[in-house]
């Protein structure tokens, strides 16, 4: 019988915290209250930033926990490959160990080796290292010191490997705390065989843990400065973690999965089973589609359990034709994360609430839609082949009202932001009417905006305080900066 995901994760941290003198932190929000740079918590490291900034002093020397992370959108933008392959999701759980210049590489490379080779009882043989290899841009050397401690442990040397700033500098976002990182894989072709599953080039390797050096500080101008202090931040998949012990080709098919798989099957009507096939282009396929909205679910449930509103299209892409059915799963979700992330059952209520109101603004949305497109001519009509939006029409309207020239960054902006059409749909429209309108120039004014409405919304720290407590997050106090929160809570999951 397969190894429950709980105790997985419950070996994880009794490994760090009761054998080897680390304390608990609670997962922070995925919502970074204070932290304009990102718009969610990406990894288990974002809580500490001001720590490895310097700017606050820790509470522990060494810490670790299981963090709520979504990699949607800005650095570590995960949303296209969603349901493509096995193991990324938006949403998913970081296992992470922290040193705040207590131990470094050393002990940082031995601990993560024991664990998976000793407790975990991965064969060594099938994991592969590697490290950075340096880069002159940057200034700074090939890592020849990591190199050296992964022989010492014992991985041959066929199995080190050096990769350069893509794979081996972890940065959380364009500025902020950054550091070359070492990081176990490990090759999967033993186990199954795993379909076009492509990592970092090389079949059937699939990246497990990331241990991160953080030493410098990436400046806006590019260019990076040393921190006062050196620190460990490591980050393991804990969905890839429990696919990997349970024997499964993908997440999907294990029990952080698999109950939600079934709950879809279970509230929809007509639909075939899950046969988890993955394929080079199969972004119709009902299999892809199972594991975009369960992926989904997880992610909105998360989103709304920490206050966060979705923009409309996030419950609206997954949820198109389905009464009710995101709120049906996100229970599920509840009962299954629950008792590791409280906050979840505490806020089911706001949860269920959010989700009906926006799947309400769809409905009549679209019933507007569906009225309005009937007075178009079939000229206009044969050239758009979906409505992908429902606003379309609306936007339609108004852009042959306006009779613009072409479609700048600004009337680009606004078709998006008030009418809710993304780049296709607005791609459709400039064909339709014939004008210029470039990509670029939205992405651009999308990240502006990004930056300059997250600056407006961000809570002061008054604010938040307030936000946590009332959340039941622990007590917070003084040295409390940006989202890192203070607890003396035990785990008991
Ligand atoms: P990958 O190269 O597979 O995209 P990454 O290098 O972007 O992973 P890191 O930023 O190093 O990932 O994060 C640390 C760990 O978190 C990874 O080693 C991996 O196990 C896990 N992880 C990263 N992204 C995802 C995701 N989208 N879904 C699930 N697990 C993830
Ligand atoms: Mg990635
Ligand atoms: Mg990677
Ligand atoms: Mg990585």
């Amino acid at each position: 019988k397969d190894i429950c995901s709980k105790v997985i994760r419950k070996r994880f941290l009794d490994y760090f915290i009761k054998e080897n003198g680390h304390d608990f932190v609670k997962s922070s929000p995925v919502v970074p209250y204070c932290d304009p740079t990102v718009a969610f918590v990406n990894a288990g490291m974002n809580q500490f930033k001001a720590i490895f900034l310097g700017n606050q002093a820790p509470q522990y020397e060494k810490v670790a926990n299981s963090q709520k992370c979504i990699r949607v959108g800005g650095k570590h933008n995960d949303l296209d490959i969603i349901g493509k392959d096995g193991y990324h999701h938006t949403f998913f759980e970081m296992l992470g160990n922290w040193s705040f210049g207590a131990y470094f590489k050393t002990e940082a490379c031995e601990l993560a080796w024991d664990l998976l080779t000793n407790v975990y009882k991965l064969p060594a043989s099938r994991l592969y290292v590697t490290y950075f290899k340096g880069d002159d841009k940057l200034g700074i050397e090939e890592d020849l010191e990591t190199k050296e401690i992964w022989r010492k442990i014992g991985v041959s040397e066929e199995k080190i490997l050096p990769f350069g700033i893509t794979e081996n500098f972890w940065e959380m976002g364009l500025t902020g705390p950054c550091g070359p990182c070492t990081e176990i894989h490990i090759d999967l072709i033993k186990t199954a065989s795993r379909p076009q599953f492509v990592n970092k080039g090389l079949h059937d390797l699939t990246e497990l843990w990331n241990i991160v050096f953080i030493q410098y500080n990436r400046q806006p101008d590019g260019t990076v400065r040393p921190l006062p202090k050196q620190h460990v931040d490591t980050g393991m998949g804990f969905e890839r973690l429990t696919s990997i012990l349970q024997g499964k080709i993908s997440n999907y098919d294990t029990d952080n999965f698999a109950y939600l798989i079934n709950a879809i099957y279970k509230n929809s009507s007509k639909v075939p089973k899950y046969q988890g096939n993955f394929g080079e282009n199969d972004w119709n396929n009902l299999d892809t589609s199972y594991r975009i909205l369960a992926d989904h679910t997880r992610m909105i449930t998360a989103c709304l359990a920490d206050g966060m509103i979705p923009e409309q299209k996030t419950i609206l892409s997954s949820n198109q034709n389905s009464n009710g059915l995101v709120k049906e799963l996100s229970k599920y979700v509840v009962d299954h994360l629950g008792h590791v992330y409280p906050e979840m059952e505490r806020n089911i209520t706001q949860i269920h609430q959010i989700i009906d109101y926006e799947e309400d603004i769809y409905k009549s949305l679209k019933l507007v839609a569906k009225k309005d497109w009937g007075k178009l001519t079939k000229a206009e009509l044969s050239e758009i082949d979906v409505i992908d939006s429902p606003s379309f029409i609306t936007a339609y309207k108004e852009v042959a009202a306006m009779n613009p020239s072409k479609i700048d960054s600004k009337l680009a902006f606004k078709l998006y932001d008030t009418y809710g059409l993304d780049e296709d749909c607005i791609a459709k429209l400039s064909k339709l009417f014939k004008l210029k309108f470039d990509p670029a120039d939205l992405k651009q004014e999308l990240e502006q905006a990004k930056y300059k409405s997250k600056k407006q919304n961000m809570y002061s720290e008054n604010e938040m305080y307030a936000y946590l407590i009332k959340n039941g997050y622990p007590r917070t106090d003084d040295s409390f900066k940006y989202s890192y929160v203070k607890n003396e809570d035990k785990y008991v999951f």
